[in-house]
C-alpha cells in the first residue's frame, strides 16, 4: 500500500519545496514524487517497503534549514558578447560560467524545457546543449534524477556546475552532504515558482485556440495543438529588458506569435501577483544566502541608481558571491563588472529577503483551474494582488 501517512517525512507538508532529495537519497527506492491536485510534486512514501533508515528526513532542506549568511561580494556584470546577453534573462553571466565549466570538461545542470514543454532538470555537456538551459522559465521545473548523476559526475572527478532555485540548491547541498572542491553551485534570488499544471493549462488553451483559427494548422495538429507550439520565451528583450515580454511562436511559415510585456499576459500576472506559486514559495526556507550556493545571480533593477554606465537596456546581472569558490570562478571570467555595495543593490530586489505574500484570491484561482473552463483567464479578484 502507498501511503505518506505516519512518516516522518510527511511532517514536511505544505513547507515541502518538491527539491526530490528525500526520493533521489532513499536506497529502498519507497519514494515517488507524486502531483497534487494544484500540479506540484510531493513525496509519497510506500510504508511496506521501508526500513526507517532516517535518511530522507536527514537531507531535507525544510526540515533542516541552513543559518542565514552574508555575502563576501556583490558586482553589476555584463556578457561582452551581446547576442549572448540578449538570449539570457539578465546580463548573460549564466553561459560565461556554464562555459568555463565545459572548457575544463565538466558538465553543466540547469533547467530546459522537453518536447512537451514541460520544464525539466537536465545535463550539458557541450556548448551548443548549454543554449536549451539558458533563459529563465517561470514553471517549478522537475528535478528528475538530476541530484544522483552529479553525484557520479563527481564520483568520477568531473567538474560540475549545478543551477536552480535557492531550495533545490539546498537539497542538493544536503543530499551531497559535505563540499566537493569539484562543484560549483548557482542560484538566483527567487520571486517563487508557478505550478507546472497551471502552465500546461495556459499553453493547451492558447494552442488550441491557434489551432481553431488556422485550418492548416487544425489538420496537422489538431490532436495535439501543444505540438504546434516553436518556441517559448519569459524573458524576449525585443521591447527592452526592463519591458521584457512573453513570446510564444505556434505553427510553421504561416504561423502566429504570440508577444505580451510580462503584466499584460495573463499567466505571467498569475505568476508576477502570486496566485500561481508553490504552497512553500510564501514561507521560503532558502533566502537570505540559506541556500549554501557559491554564487547567487539576479536581476540589477534599477542599477542606474547604483553604479553608472551599466544601463542599456539589455539586461544587467546582479553578481552575490557567497563562497571563496565563487569569487575564484567569477574572477576567472571575461565580462564588463564592476563592485557595489550589496545593501544599495538589494533594496531593489524584494525577493532577496523576504517571501512575496500569497495573493488573497490563490485559492480562488486554484478552484478555477481545477473546473478548466476552456479559456485560460484571471479573476478579476486575482487581478487586485499585491504583485512585485
Ligand atoms: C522561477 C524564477 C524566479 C526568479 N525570480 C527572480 C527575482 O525575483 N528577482 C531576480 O532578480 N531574479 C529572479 N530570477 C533570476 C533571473 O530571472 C535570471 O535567471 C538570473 O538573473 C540569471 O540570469 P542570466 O542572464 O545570468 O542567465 P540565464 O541565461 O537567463 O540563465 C538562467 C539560469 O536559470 C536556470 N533556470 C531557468 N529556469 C529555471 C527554473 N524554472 N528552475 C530552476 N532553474 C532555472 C537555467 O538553467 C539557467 O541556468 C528568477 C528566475 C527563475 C527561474
Ligand atoms: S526512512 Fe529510509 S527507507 Fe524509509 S523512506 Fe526514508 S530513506 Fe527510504
Ligand atoms: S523539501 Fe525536498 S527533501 Fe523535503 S520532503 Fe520536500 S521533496 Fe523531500
Ligand atoms: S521561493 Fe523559495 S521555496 Fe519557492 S522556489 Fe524559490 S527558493 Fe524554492
Amino acid at each position: 500500500m502507498t501511503t505518506t501517512m505516519a512518516h516522518p517525512i510527511s511532517l514536511v507538508a505544505k513547507n515541502c519545496c518538491g527539491c526530490s532529495a528525500c526520493e533521489q537519497t532513499c536506497t529502498q527506492g519507497c519514494i515517488t514524487m507524486q502531483s497534487d491536485e494544484e500540479g506540484f510534486l510531493y513525496p509519497h512514501v510506500d510504508i511496506e517497503k521501508c526500513t526507517e533508515c532516517g535518511r530522507c528526513t536527514k537531507v531535507c532542506p525544510a526540515l533542516s534549514p541552513y543559518e542565514e549568511r552574508t555575502p563576501l561580494e556583490t558586482f553589476a556584470a555584463i556578457n561582452r558578447r551581446e547576442d549572448v546577453r540578449l538570449r539570457s534573462s539578465s546580463g548573460g553571466v549564466f553561459p560565461l560560467l556554464a562555459e568555463w565549466i565545459i572548457d575544463r570538461d565538466g558538465v553543466v545542470f540547469g533547467a530546459a524545457f522537453d518536447k512537451k514543454w514541460n520544464v525539466v532538470h537536465r545535463k550539458a555537456a557541450t556548448k551548443a546543449e548549454l543554449k536549451d538551459l539558458q533563459g529563465s522559465k517561470y514553471v517549478q521545473s522537475r528535478m528528475g534524477r538530476c541530484y544522483n548523476e552529479a553525484k557520479t559526475c563527481l564520483k568520477k572527478g568531473r567538474m560540475v556546475m549545478f543551477v536552480g532555485t535557492p531550495c533545490q540548491i539546498a537539497g542538493l547541498q544536503h543530499y551531497l552532504g559535505k563540499p566537493n572542491p569539484l562543484l560549483l553551485t548557482v542560484d538566483f534570488i527567487c520571486h517563487g515558482v508557478p505550478s507546472p499544471a497551471v502552465w500546461q493549462w495556459y499553453i493547451k488553451n492558447r494552442a488550441t485556440s491557434f489551432s481553431k483559427k488556422h485550418w492548416l494548422s487544425r489538420m496537422r495538429y489538431g490532436l495535439n495543438p501543444v505540438s504546434s507550439i516553436q518556441s517559448v520565451e519569459f524573458r524576449n528583450k525585443d521591447r527592452g529588458w526592463k519591458h521584457f515580454q512573453f513570446v510564444m511562436k505556434m505553427g510553421g511559415r504561416r504561423g502566429e506569435s504570440l508577444a505580451n510585456v510580462h503584466y499584460d499576459n495573463p499567466y505571467m500576472r498569475c505568476f508576477l501577483l502570486d496566485a500561481s506559486l508553490r504552497p512553500s514559495c510564501y514561507h521560503c526556507p532558502s533566502k537570505c544566502g540559506r541556500s549554501y550556493s557559491d554564487i547567487t545571480l539576479a536581476d540589477f533593477w534599477n542599477v542606474h541608481k547604483v553604479v553608472d554606465g551599466f544601463d542599456d537596456d539589455k539586461g544587467t546581472s546582479l553578481v552575490i558571491i557567497n563562497t571563496q569558490r565563487g569569487a575564484h570562478v567569477f574572477g576567472e571570467l571575461d565580462c564588463r563588472r564592476e563592485h557595489v555595495c550589496f545593501e544599495d543593490a538589494i533594496q531593489y530586489n524584494k525577493a532577496w529577503r523576504k517571501p512575496y505574500p500569497e495573493n488573497p484570491h490563490r485559492a480562488a484561482f486554484f478552484q478555477e483551474y481545477k473546473n478548466r473552463p476552456a479559456d485560460f483567464h484571471l479573476l478579476a479578484e486575482v487581478n487586485e494582488g499585491e504583485g512585485c
